[in-house]
């Protein structure tokens, strides 16, 4: 039987410019040691995690960081009728400058709606500022899961889900959504030159938003992943194809947990040529 060539990438990772738990630089060395070759770097609204990598990149042009290639790339928090939808947008080159002008409104937005969840938790009596959550986030986009480690360190909740299950998921209502629309956010990533793609796509509504979003510009669908095997990911792979969407790769990896490697995602190069082909 021939051999299928495979290739080992990451379009979904997050640095601790956003949640995750690594610098962005520590994030090159473990994609290498991963043996990763395409990688994109999507922080929660920011990009400055990109920028470093790709400053490190540059710097070390001749060692072995060199066989790794680095997708600018960013993920996006949106709405759709009140579900929380995040859009992931790659760019063949450089970022555009309408990009960083709203991500800079959306770092602004993400901490003022952290500020109204702390408001809304003293409220129910959890004792807790913004200098503790803020004490969680080293880098510039706070969000839910800096608050999360906040109410684990104050003795709110005992590990982050529980958090998020008592106090932050999306229909407790504590911590607002984004303001930022679905619709909106994708025909300006199209806009922009970029490719819009719907992450960790849900199952039970992957239908109905990539329906919505397909017409306004959204090109791609994050098809293979850590937790989409199966009938998932052959549902995912079908839809993708009857509407004509690039199938990609990512792993939503942050690196907490008990092993906090990064592995990236294997597949056949096939599988994803025209999210490759799109990039060029
Ligand atoms: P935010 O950007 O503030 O809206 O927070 C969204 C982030 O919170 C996601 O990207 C995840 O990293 C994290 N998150 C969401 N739900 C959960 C959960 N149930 N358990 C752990 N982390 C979660
Ligand atoms: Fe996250
Ligand atoms: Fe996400
Ligand atoms: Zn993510």
């Amino acid at each position: 039987m021939k051999k299928i060539p495979s290739i080992q990438v990451d379009f979904h990772v997050h640095s601790n410019v956003s949640d995750g738990h690594f610098a962005p630089e520590g994030v090159l060395e473990l994609a290498l040691r991963a043996s990763i070759r395409i990688l994109a770097i999507t922080d929660h609204d920011a990009i400055e995690g990109f920028d470093r990598a790709r400053a490190r990149l540059l710097e070390k042009a001749d060692s072995a960081l060199a066989p790794l290639r680095l997708v600018p790339g960013v993920e996006l928090s949106t709405s759709l009728e009140g579900e929380e939808v995040h859009i992931l947008a790659y760019f063949a080159e450089a970022v555009p400058p309408e990009l960083r002008a709203f991500v800079a409104d959306a770092e602004r937005a993400r901490l003022e709606r952290i500020e109204e969840g702390v408001r809304n938790l003293n409220r129910l009596g959890v004792r807790l500022t913004v200098a503790d959550v803020a004490r969680h986030s080293p880098g510039r986009s706070i969000g839910r899961s800096h608050l999360a480690r906040a109410l684990i360190e104050t003795g709110s909740a005992y590990t982050v889900s529980d958090a998020f299950e008592r106090f932050l998921s999306t229909k407790r209502g504590l911590v607002p959504p984004s303001r930022n629309g679905a619709e909106e956010v994708t025909a300006l990533v199209r806009k922009w030159g970029g490719l819009a793609v719907l992450a960790h796509p849900p199952l039970a509504s992957v239908d109905r938003i990539c329906r919505r979003l397909g017409p306004l510009g959204l090109e791609g669908l994050e098809v293979y992943g850590k937790r989409r095997r199966g009938v998932d990911q052959l549902y995912l792979e079908t839809l993708a194809d009857e509407l004509a969407l690039v199938r990609t790769a990512g792993s939503d990896w942050h690196g907490h947990g008990k092993t906090p490697n990064l592995e990236g995602v294997s597949l056949a190069v096939e599988r994803i040529r025209p999210f490759l082909e799109r990039l060029e």
